[in-house]
């Protein structure tokens, strides 16, 4: 059956290495609220603070299924992305593409602000981020990236098989590029401080998944486990999930992607993974995997897509850790410390489901694999959008999402597109 609210099998890598926090408490009574948001990640922190902007004196309840840190927002690879991501890249629509990048550009400005603002110590550093091609199919990929990166006009080093070897110790890429446009976080640490910085008109009930949402008498409800809430305007903000409340069914699946951590490596290992201390790498297929070396000697591996459906802990860890060892054979004698899963919004094209759904109900969720950055910026805009002020025109700058046929159908085209793509793609994967 598919998941209606995140309720992962493993712990999440990034938050295992912090403190451990006590989360606020569940909700177990029925409240009111001027405004509900249904998700405390990158996009409903984001609705949250714009609103206390727009109208300090409101009362603002946020409801997080999981706990912050543990969550679906501490458990990505930590890319900070300064411009669009290499499938948003188009060298027609060069004004577009630049106005978006823009604005992504100074809402990343806007958190890095935020994060010294929590006074908590976030690793996050702009260490850009290659790209590499283990195929002909990743070659051409690289090639149209260039094309825009020049068209364009933003720096990028290309990259021999040689120089990537000497860079981060792998010899499985026969070429690659390098941009300087992303800072590289750590997650869990990321959106803990990020949270921190919540005005006080803000109350989150975690561990609180939104089970149910009902419109009565001009006013929506929300059902959870013990409690529920009722308020004028509502965001659902929880990605994926938006659809198992019964929004955008048509256009949203949830696409489940698997993550793992070594342990630090000894220095004998880690000097020979080549010249960069603290680097990432994207790949250049969209199924690809994801690299990076952490400032703390780390390796991690981002890896495979499931539609709907997470896979077992036994086969995430094996997957993860063969990937690992293909890439890095100097490292076949170590494991993976940690892995786990996260649930990506995917939407057919790419484009967003974004924008006041019905009534009062506004939705910004389809991350696609890139929101920590987009996902803020969209839910200032939301915040904007309902609270009647002028926005830019979002569908426009990034997109609309198509409509999807339903399950089994669905299903079975996500099923036959992958394995398609992964026979040709192989070496990307
Ligand atoms: C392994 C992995 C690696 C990734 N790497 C990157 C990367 O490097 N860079 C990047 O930009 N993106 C990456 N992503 C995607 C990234 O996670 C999203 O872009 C980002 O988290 C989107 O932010 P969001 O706030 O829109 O949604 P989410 O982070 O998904 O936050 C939604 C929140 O809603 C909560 N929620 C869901 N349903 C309910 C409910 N019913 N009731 C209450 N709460 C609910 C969830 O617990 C979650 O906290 C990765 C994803 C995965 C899984």
């Amino acid at each position: 059956m598919k998941p209606r609210f995140p309720d992962y099998q493993l712990r999440c890598g990034w938050n295992a290495l912090l403190p451990r926090r006590t989360p606020s408490p569940a909700l177990s009574s029925q409240v009111d609220a001027d405004v509900a948001i249904i998700g405390a990640g990158y996009t409903g922190l984001a609705i949250a603070k714009r609103w206390h902007d727009h109208f300090p004196d409101h009362h603002i309840v946020l409801l997080e299924g999981s706990e912050i840190g543990e969550g679906n927002p501490g458990r990505n690879s930590g890319f900070l992305l300064e411009t669009a991501l290499a499938e948003d890249a188009d060298a027609d629509n060069l004004e577009r593409v630049r106005q978006g990048n823009q604005m992504i550009s100074e809402t990343l400005q806007d958190m890095l602000r935020e994060v010294e603002l929590s006074g908590e110590y976030v690793d996050i550093t702009r260490a850009g981020t290659f790209r590499a091609a283990a195929s002909d199919i990743g070659a051409r990929s690289i090639a149209r990236y260039e094309t825009f990166l020049q068209a364009a006009g933003l720096p990028f080093e290309r990259l021999s098989r040689d120089e990537l070897r000497a860079r981060i110790g792998s010899s499985y890429f026969q070429e690659g590029l390098y941009s300087p446009h992303c800072y590289l976080a750590q997650p869990a640490q990321l959106i803990r401080a990020l949270f921190k910085t919540l005005p006080d008109s803000v109350v989150c009930y975690e561990n609180t998944p939104a089970l149910q949402i009902n419109n009565r008498q001009q006013k929506w409800q929300i059902t959870t486990a013990n409690g529920g809430v009722n308020c004028k305007r509502l965001f659902l903000a929880n990605n994926a999930f938006a659809k198992s409340l019964g929004v955008a069914s048509s256009r949203l699946a949830a696409m489940f992607t698997y993550a793992g951590l070594t342990p630090s490596l000894p220095d004998a290992l880690s000097d020979t993974l080549g010249s960069d201390q603290n680097w990432g790498l994207l790949p250049t297929h969209r199924l690809g995997s994801t690299l990076r070396r952490t400032r703390d000697n780390r390796l991690l591996i981002r890896s495979a897509h499931d539609y709907e459906k997470e896979a077992k802990p036994e086969n995430i860890q094996k997957l993860l850790t063969q990937k690992l060892h293909d890439r890095f054979p100097q490292v076949k004698e170590i494991g993976l410390e940690s892995c786990w899963g996260g649930a990506v919004g995917f939407t057919y094209n790419g484009g967003l489901v974004w924008g006041e759904e019905r009534p009062g109900l506004f939705v910004s969720a389809g991350c696609n694999g890139g929101g920590t950055v987009k996902g803020t910026l969209l839910g200032k805009l939301l915040a904007d959008l309902a609270a009647g002020n002028k926005a830019p025109d979002v569908t426009r700058l990034f997109g609309s999402a198509s409509w999807m046929p339903p399950d089994p159908i669905r299903a079975a085209a996500f099923h036959t597109a992958s394995r398609v793509e992964a026979f040709f793609g192989k070496a990307e994967m």
